[in-house]
């Protein structure tokens, strides 16, 4: 494989549902994984078997559904889920058991209520297991990046000895920060002897906003495969958005030196989609997807984007499958981008019809932020008389 290939594990479907008021059926599943497929992601991550029967239904049918991916379903480290978890994986063409158990402190001591032995013991016992049913094996270290360094490091190589081929390790409560999340995995590579043997891959939270920030860290310190969601959605502040961290690798390319199977064009469209059947609304500023994410305002920025859409847009909206930027005109926009909506909209007028409805529409704009096309077009019939409008 190609070394510098990032491995997209897409967890829409497990962590995404979990964001409050989501609650997806297995039509809505089968139609995001499809378009996960379609869009070029590596491994889906369709659900939680052992969580309830709709859920292992769903895996059950994604498992089914997926041609060229690889389809995971998450499992605590007991028995029980890897058996269910292989119930509903053992229909896909490549299946992947993942399996989590906490390694930090406080996780081990209040919620898992366990010693780091028996923690230990855990999961080579149940990373042995799931060796049996299927060979693409992923372990997570829950809360890794809260947890003592070198008990991971020890669980790390124990369970890569039982045959865990995917180590992931998660910033579960989203509390790193870049530089210490960089050490924190470059820790793991120095101090595992094994670790080669496997893939290292993250999962980062956005609970300080960092996210993306963390992810871009961790695949300059060498990790190969990154979780992430669509839309960021996800637990709480959500997931490390793929939209995201898509983009900053193709548009920083030179500088990341590293590439995806994802078709960048699949990004848009998969975004609308998966907003619509979740019910969750993209914010107008998100990154990459939100409505305003192409949309220029500033007269300086309208004119510049006109003449060479380099000189404000780092990226071309065709690159995310949008059509085209949009300009939003309101009370920063000038003369330039003004007489080329109208141009667009399909009108002829002469440069002095143009500059009466220019100030007509800056009136108007004193008033409202916004000016639609609905209104300039009224503007026009109303006071410019020799406006001509194009058959279009
Ligand atoms: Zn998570």
């Amino acid at each position: 494989m190609n070394e510098n290939k990032i491995i997209i594990f897409d967890t829409t479907l497990r962590d995404g549902e979990q964001t409050p008021g989501v609650n997806l059926n297995i039509e809505e599943k089968l139609e995001i994984a499809r378009q996960l497929e379609e869009m070029g992601v590596d491994v889906i991550e369709a659900g939680f078997p052992a969580s309830s029967d709709g859920d292992f239904e769903a895996v059950k049918a994604v498992a089914q559904a997926m041609e060229k991916c690889s389809v995971a379903g998450l499992c605590r480290s007991v028995a029980a889920d890897i058996d269910r978890a292989w119930e509903a994986l053992k229909y896909a063409r490549h299946p992947r058991i993942h399996i989590f158990l906490a390694t930090s402190d406080i996780h081990m001591q209040h919620k898992l209520k366990m010693m780091p032995e028996e923690v230990f013991e855990a999961a080579v016992a149940s990373v042995t297991m799931a060796k049996s049913y299927c060979d693409d094996i992923e372990f997570s270290c829950e809360d890794a990046s809260r947890s003592n360094p070198a008990f991971i490091y020890k669980i790390i190589e124990a369970v890569i000895d039982a045959g865990a081929t995917t180590i992931n390790v998660p910033d579960t409560v989203g509390y790193a920060v870049p530089d210490e999340f960089a050490s924190f995995i470059r820790g793991i590579k120095e101090n595992v002897p094994n670790i080669n043997k496997a893939i290292l891959s993250v999962h980062c939270h956005n609970d300080l906003g960092m996210a993306t920030a963390n992810t871009i860290a961790a695949i300059q310190q060498g990790v190969r495969q990154i979780e992430t969601t669509i839309n960021g959605l996800g637990e709480r502040a959500g997931n490390c958005s793929m939209e995201e961290v898509i983009m900053a690798i193709t548009t920083r390319q030179a500088h990341m030196g590293v590439s995806t199977d994802i078709d960048t064009t699949q990004i848009y469209p998969t975004s609308r989609i998966v907003s619509e059947i979740t019910g969750v609304p993209i914010s107008i500023t998100k990154a990459i997807v939100g409505d305003n994410a192409f949309a220029h305002e500033s007269g300086i920025h309208q004119h510049g984007v006109l003449s060479n859409p380099m000189t404000y847009e780092i990226m071309t909206p065709q690159s995310v499958g949008k059509t085209e930027s949009v300009m939003v005109l309101g009370k920063l926009s000038g003369r330039h981008a003004f007489s080329d909506r109208i141009r667009a909209m399909g009108f002829e007028m002469e440069r002095e019809e143009i500059n009466k409805a220019f100030k007509i529409f800056k009136d108007l704009c004193d008033k409202q932020k916004r000016v639609s096309d609905e209104e300039i077009a009224q503007i026009i019939t109303d006071h410019c008389i020799y406006a001509q409008a194009k058959a279009i």
